[in-house]
């Protein structure tokens, strides 16, 4: 019964209604994260921050972009080749706008964080276009 109970805890799905998200986070963390909102261009606060560390996920905790994959894109918004682990985000067709986008979401609650796109530079060839307000930087110490 040990291995289940290792099993489950690495499943931790956060799963929050609508009033409990309201309750946690900011109005504009509210209307990006839970509500597929975009922060304007230029804006957020790390559109051009090249601080080391870690992106996690401003909602729930989950660790899902590092310092190392980001990269200048000159969009106003963080840019990231890849999420620091395969697992940490899913991505799904958005088709607002008129347009087809992959949009890419935290695996453990869900939140909204951007959209991927194919124009990236090497190694992935990938843009991770995230929303500053979706993120929390953990500084790497030393
Ligand atoms: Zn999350």
């Amino acid at each position: 019964m040990e291995g289940f109970e290792v099993e489950s805890k690495m499943n931790d799905k956060v799963i929050k209604d609508k009033a409990a998200w309201q309750t946690q986070l900011t109005p504009e963390q509210f209307r990006v994260c839970r509500e597929k909102g975009t922060e304007p261009a230029f804006t957020g606060a790390y559109h051009d921050c090249k601080a080391p560390g870690t992106y996690r996920c401003v909602c729930c905790g989950q660790a899902l972009f590092s310092s190392e994959d980001k990269f200048d894109s000159g969009t106003g918004w963080p840019s990231f080749t890849r999420p620091c682990s395969a697992e940490g985000v899913y991505t799904g067709a958005d088709r607002s706008l008129g347009m087809v986008r992959m949009e890419v979401l935290c695996a453990r609650c869900d939140a909204h964080l951007g959209h991927v796109f194919d124009d990236g530079p090497a190694p992935t060839g990938k843009r991770y276009c995230i929303n500053s307000v979706c993120l929390e930087l953990e500084r790497a110490s030393g």
